[in-house]
């Protein structure tokens, strides 16, 4: 018996996996900032190169902390050179020697001055993920800054050698880049959602993550024990033993299971009665191929090439791209490779592109219609593509979030425009490559017959479906009770546009959460998906469960639930279709069910 009561609080699953051991608090941007006033010229001369030389060292640091970074993650060290950018940024650097000249202040609170104004332009941007995104990335750098110029060592999260459990108020992804996948079992922010660049780094490096966690830095002390549950979200502090015990054995079910899974994810994506789909990977850098291809992917089918243009302090030229895209179709040669056009704007934004005072920028100017109206930035990357095309001609290309006609009718003028100067000029490219659209948006699934003429494959983005179909912004964490992907308006959409792809005779994918998520198989199947493509590590399982399906057992029980009218209903069918068919699936992974066997047997 543990003499000590265990505390068990909650935030957003961003990650998932289990993670159990030691916390490591991070108490970056709490540090005690003194305040005075300069006497004499010389005295502010001399305080001004003590900033530069805190610059310049807080810019070595993370040079040394870039070339560290282990190679799968290199593209990630991006991340890093934003922390540089906004260290010699004008609104940083030069408004805190102003501050230091002007008003004769010392050092660290010229910064803290100028680092507030930055954050208030940030904030300004209302509830903006890529807005609180760069305050993370602002607070690091300016952090990193007034603890040099206090004589304190930043805690450099590459150092930390010890294998813990990272606590911190806010991690920016430069922080989280840095991590150490062996060293860094898990980690638990204050603030955050499960869409932010934390939340996707900690997810690439399989490190289980929860996020928005309510004074975690208060409740969690260093060196207390703590459970993540990077699933369901719930982290124990001093847990008991039986919970303790519970969550242990959770960790080696999973870790058996995956791996009994992984022996066969190689195997095609194959119905037991003998209903053939395909199961592929969505990437967001060509580091995951590795990935991708050892679970099992039988192609890729999302490539988010912004990924590519996001951190990054100017536009990547075409010989860049083409070389991306490139080798990404030769790696994964003969398999089909889709990469989409630049899907920027709303949370997504670079510094290079201008950033516009949008109310709602998720309803702005963002994805194809950015691209139509930047369009050599489009331009370059469709002549990159179209280059790349002749390498192994497996490339497919795809356009996000297409609203109706006209911008498929404007981005085909424009390939074909380009196919015709590639021709002129002798330059190869394949003359076939396919051409499809993301059904993103209600007024697609509308018009889904018509665009199905003029397309040669639909790939159904749920996400943003979801998000433009119920009318909530997908992260929000205070609307995310509404997001519900069985919600049978979300299901009547997606079997509209499946019906008119396949009534025109093209194929529909689906590369949206949803298709990553086991519980959604028979659903998915049933409503005579195409192509799943998914986060690389749950190609073993959604395989698993797309073999063990029969086609017909899911259509039947489509046509049922697709008469249902609420989403619990659905919800419910869906748990015990799965629970009576898959019950280790079931038992190993739901978080009902993990969170109801943890009050039963710790009595909490
Ligand atoms: C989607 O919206 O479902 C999708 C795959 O695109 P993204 O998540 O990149 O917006
Ligand atoms: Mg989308």
């Amino acid at each position: 018996m543990n003499d000590h009561s265990s505390l068990t609080i909650r935030g957003i699953g961003a990650a998932p996996g289990i993670a159990i051991g030691k916390a490591f608090p991070l108490e970056l941007g709490h540090i005690p900032v003194p305040h005075y006033r300069l006497f004499g010229d010389q005295a502010v001369l001399d305080e001004c190169k003590r900033f530069e030389e805190a610059i310049a060292e807080a810019e070595s640091d993370l040079e040394a902390i870039k070339r560290s970074i282990k190679s799968e993650f290199k593209d990630h060290a991006r991340l890093l050179e934003v922390q540089q950018m906004i260290l010699r940024d004008p609104s940083i650097y030069d408004e805190s020697l102003r501050h230091i000249k002007e008003e004769r202040t010392n050092a660290q609170l010229a910064v803290i001055k100028s680092l507030r104004r930055a954050k208030e332009l940030f904030n300004s941007l209302n509830n903006d993920e890529y807005a609180k995104s760069r305050i993370a990335d602002v607070n690091a750098a300016g952090d990193r800054v007034i603890r040099i110029l206090a004589g304190q060592n930043h805690t450099n999260l590459q150092d930390i050698h010890e294998r813990s459990v990272i606590v911190a108020h806010d991690l920016s992804p430069a922080d989280a880049i840095q991590l150490q996948a062996g060293s860094t079992l898990g980690i638990v922010t204050e603030i955050g959602g499960s869409f932010s660049h934390t939340s996707i780094v900690a997810r690439s490096m399989g490190i289980p993550a929860v996020t928005g966690v309510e004074k975690a830095l208060r409740l969690i002390s260093s060196n207390d024990l703590i459970i993540v549950d990077g699933r369901t979200g719930i982290v124990i502090i001093n847990p008991s033993e039986a919970e303790l015990q519970f969550y242990a054995n959770r960790q080696d079910e999973i870790e058996t299971y995956l791996k009994q899974i992984s022996k066969h994810s190689h195997l095609p994506a194959q119905t037991s009665d003998g209903h053939r789909v395909s199961a592929e990977a969505n990437i967001e850098a060509l580091e995951e191929i590795v990935a991708a291809k050892d679970n099992g992917a039988e192609g890729i089918g999302l490539y988010r090439t912004e990924f590519f243009f996001m951190n990054r302090m100017e536009l990547p030229d075409e010989e860049s791209l083409y070389r991306d895209y490139h080798d990404l179709a030769e790696l994964m040669a003969p398999s089909p490779v889709t990469i989409r056009t630049l899907d920027l704007g709303a949370e997504k934004l670079t510094a290079w592109c201008p950033m516009l005072e949008e109310a709602n920028p998720a309803l702005g100017l963002r994805s194809i219609r950015l691209c139509l109206h930047y369009k050599e930035v489009f331009k370059t990357q469709l002549r990159a593509i179209l280059r790349a095309s002749a390498a192994a001609h497996n490339i497919r290309l795809m356009l996000p979030l297409i609203s109706g006609m006209d911008e498929i009718y404007e981005a085909r003028r424009i390939v074909r425009d380009l196919q015709a100067e590639l021709s002129r000029k002798r330059i190869p490219f394949d003359k076939d490559m396919p051409f499809g659209a993301m059904i993103e948006v209600p007024s697609a699934v509308a018009m889904a017959d018509l665009l199905a003429q003029e397309v040669d494959f639909f790939s159904i983005g749920t996400n943003d479906l979801i998000q433009y179909s119920i009318g909530i912004d997908r992260s929000n964490e205070h609307v995310a009770y509404l997001y519900k992907p069985l919600h049978p308006g979300v299901l009547r959409l997606i079997k509209q546009a499946v019906d008119a792809g396949h009534e025109a005779g093209i194929p529909v994918a689906v590369c949206g959460e949803m298709a990553g998520e086991p519980l959604y198989v028979p659903i998915l199947l049933g409503l005579k998906i195409d192509s799943f493509s998914m986060n690389p590590v749950a190609l073993p399982r959604v395989k698993n469960l797309i073999r063990r399906s029969s086609m017909k057992e899911c259509c039947r029980f489509v046509n049922k639930v697709i008469r249902m009218r609420t989403a619990q209903e659905i919800e419910e069918s869906v748990s015990k279709l799965v629970m009576r068919k898959f019950p280790e699936e079931f038992r190993v992974f739901d978080p009902n069910w993990t969170a109801n066997a943890t009050a039963k047997k710790s009595g909490s």
